[in-house]
């Protein structure tokens, strides 16, 4: 296994000026993703043509009159599997973000996968996991780990969404205010403002810029996974973290954290 450790020093003005997204002040930066960001918006810009557009599948949210009992904003996994599942509720439930499709690796438990009854989105296993801290020591953690496939998430959480009743908007948000009768007003591109009793942030690593903290209070801090794929033959000639052969059966993990 390798290890890799973040050392680079992100700038806000330098990562501002090669994203064109402007920034008030550090905090503004960390909330707004950081140096996370340019990745983000790299995976973002990756073609997967194989997956629907979400626009085609579901209905659009009805006009600025009603009110929504929920909004959920961001079409990651998270955001596409808490619409599906509070509109399975009875929930009269939103759906705002940009219409794109997963291009990250989702790496998952089998486990987890298996209770959400997402089982069938996993497309390889492997039936053990080790884990190496800052020793060379493996500790074998006993569960199976798995490498989801993209395609099948993002259709069988867009098919639990359709049959719910899940409405969709394909826009970005740009705040979330208080109305005076206390609905939430999510207010997207186009000035479109959709009225709801909540708004849910789902909105991935940029998720800081639409919620309000306390004042005063801690410094906000982000934490990020990064993932590579590793494509192999039968013989490698990879070491794992032991300087031992890095044999498939039992280290295959591409996850590199
Ligand atoms: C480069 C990279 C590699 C990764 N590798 C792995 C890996 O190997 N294994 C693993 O398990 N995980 C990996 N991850 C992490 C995994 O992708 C995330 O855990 C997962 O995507 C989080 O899901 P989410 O739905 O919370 O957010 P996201 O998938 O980030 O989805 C957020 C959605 O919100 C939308 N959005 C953003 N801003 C707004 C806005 N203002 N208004 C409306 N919508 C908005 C975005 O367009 C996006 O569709 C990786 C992530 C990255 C970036």
């Amino acid at each position: 296994m390798v290890r890799c450790v973040a050392t680079e020093k992100h700038s806000k003005d330098s990562a501002a000026a090669r994203l064109g997204v402007e920034f008030a002040d550090e905090e503004d930066y960390v909330k707004g993703g950081g140096g996370e960001l340019l990745y983000v918006q790299m995976q973002a810009s990756k073609a997967m043509d194989s997956q629907s557009k979400i626009s085609f599948k579901l209905l659009p949210i009805p006009d600025e009159n009603s009110v929504l009992d929920l909004v959920i904003i961001g079409c990651g996994p998270a955001g596409l599997s808490l619409a599906a599942e509070s509109a399975k509720k009875g929930l009269n439930v939103g759906l705002i973000g940009p219409d794109l499709p997963f291009t990250n690796n989702y790496g998952v438990w089998e486990d987890e996968f298996k209770d959400l009854g997402l089982e069938s989105c996993i497309e390889h296993v492997w039936k053990d996991t080790i884990v190496y801290l800052d020793g060379n020591k493996p500790i074998m953690i006993g569960r199976a780990y798995g490498r989801v496939h993209r395609d099948l998430l993002h259709e069988e959480l867009l098919r639990r969404c359709y049959d719910a009743g899940v409405t969709y908007l394909n826009s970005k948000v740009d705040k979330i205010m208080e109305s005076p009768d206390g609905h939430r007003v999510v207010c997207s591109e186009g000035d479109r403002e959709v009225h709801c009793r909540l708004a849910i942030v789902a909105s991935g690593a940029a998720s800081g810029r639409l919620l309000e903290y306390e004042v005063g209070g801690p410094r906000v801090c982000v934490q990020t996974a990064y993932g590579v794929e590793v494509e192999h033959g039968e013989h490698y000639g990879l070491k794992n973290g032991n300087g031992n052969d890095f044999h498939p059966t039992s280290v295959h993990n591409p996850h590199l954290y």
